[in-house]
C-alpha cells in the first residue's frame, strides 16, 4: 500500500475561532404561534421576516397576534404560554389531600428543571430570530418571578376593586342623591334580572384576569362558569354546605367532568 505523503503545511497565521454567536439584546418582544403539527408553540421575535409565512401555516392563521412584551429568557415564555396548564399540574402535584388549607408554592416559581421534566421546555421551540435568548439568564428567573409576582398582584387588585364596586353599586341608596351609584344602580338593575345576574356577568368579564384566585373567592366575588375554575366553585359550594372540599370536588366530576368543555361562557343579556 502507498502511503500519500500529505504536504507539509505551516499556517502563517492561526485561524480565526469561530464566531460566537451574539447575544441576543433583552428585553425583546416575541410573537407566539401555536403550530398545528410536531411542536407545540413556535416563538418568533416581532421583527421576524418568517413570522408572516409561518402564521399563516399555523392554528393561529387569521387570529390577532399572540404578543409577549419584554421578555428576558426563555423561562419567561414557556411560563406563559403554558400558564394555566402548569398552575393546574404544580397544584396538584403539591396539594396534600390530608390537609387542605396545606400553603402551596406560587407556581411562577415553577423552576426550569420541573418544567423540562413535565415536557414544557420541549413543547415551546424558539426560531432561530431568538438565537441568544438565555433559558433563564443569571438572575433572571429571579426577575421573571418578581414581574410575574407584581402581575398578579396588579390582577388580583382589579379584581377586588372590582368586587367593592359592584357591592357598592348593589348596596346603592338610591333615595340618597350624594350615594355615587344611585343613578347607575337604578339604571343597571332595571336591565338584569338580579344582583347575582350582576355579579356573574361582571365575573364571566373578568374570568381571564391573572390574578389570586384564593383572593378572587375570599373577596366574595362570583365565580366564573368556566371549567378552569370549576374547582373554586365546588369549594365555594361545599363551604356552603358545611361539606368538605374533597367531597364536593369529587361529586363535580362525578356530575359534570364529561360536560366542561372549556371555553363556553353563560348567556349573558346583550342590549
Ligand atoms: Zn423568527
Amino acid at each position: 500500500m502507498v502511503k500519500q505523503e500529505k504536504p507539509t503545511v505551516a499556517p502563517r497565521s492561526r485561524p480565526p475561532a469561530p464566531a460566537k454567536p451574539e447575544p441576543l439584546k433583552t428585553p425583546v418582544d416575541a410573537y407566539v404561534l401555536l403550530m398545528p403539527k410536531g411542536t407545540d408553540f413556535r416563538i418568533h421575535k416581532t421583527d421576524c421576516k418568517s413570522y408572516k409565512a409561518q402564521k399563516a401555516q399555523s392554528s393561529y392563521k387569521g387570529l390577532q397576534d399572540y404578543k409577549l412584551e419584554g421578555i428576558v429568557n426563555q423561562l419567561e415564555v414557556i411560563r406563559d404560554v403554558w400558564d394555566d396548564q402548569i398552575r393546574e399540574q404544580w397544584e396538584e402535584e403539591h396539594a396534600d389531600p390530608e390537609d387542605p388549607e396545606k400553603e402551596i408554592p406560587d407556581y411562577g416559581t415553577a423552576p426550569w428543571s420541573w418544567l423540562n421534566a413535565n415536557g414544557y421546555v420541549h413543547s415551546v421551540e424558539f426560531h432561530t430570530c431568538l438565537n441568544g435568548l438565555p433559558q433563564q439568564a443569571k438572575g433572571a428567573a429571579k426577575t421573571a418571578n418578581t414581574r410575574k409576582l407584581a402581575k398578579t398582584e396588579l390582577a388580583t387588585l382589579v379584581a377586588e376593586a372590582a368586587g367593592q364596586m359592584l357591592e357598592d353599586l348593589l348596596g346603592a341608596n338610591l333615595a340618597d342623591p350624594d350615594d355615587p351609584y344611585a343613578r347607575a344602580a337604578e339604571m343597571i338593575t332595571s336591565g338584569f334580572k338580579g344582583d347575582d345576574e350582576i355579579r356573574q356577568c361582571v365575573a364571566q368579564w373578568l374570568h381571564g384576569l391573572p390574578c389570586d384566585r384564593d383572593r378572587w373567592v375570599a373577596a366574595g366575588m362570583a365565580i366564573p362558569d368556566r371549567s378552569d375554575w370549576a374547582g373554586f366553585a365546588a369549594r365555594r359550594a361545599a363551604a356552603s354546605d358545611g361539606q368538605s372540599p374533597e367531597e364536593a370536588t369529587d361529586e363535580l366530576e362525578e356530575d359534570t367532568a364529561p360536560a366542561m368543555d372549556g371555553d363556553e361562557d353563560v348567556e349573558l343579556p346583550t342590549e
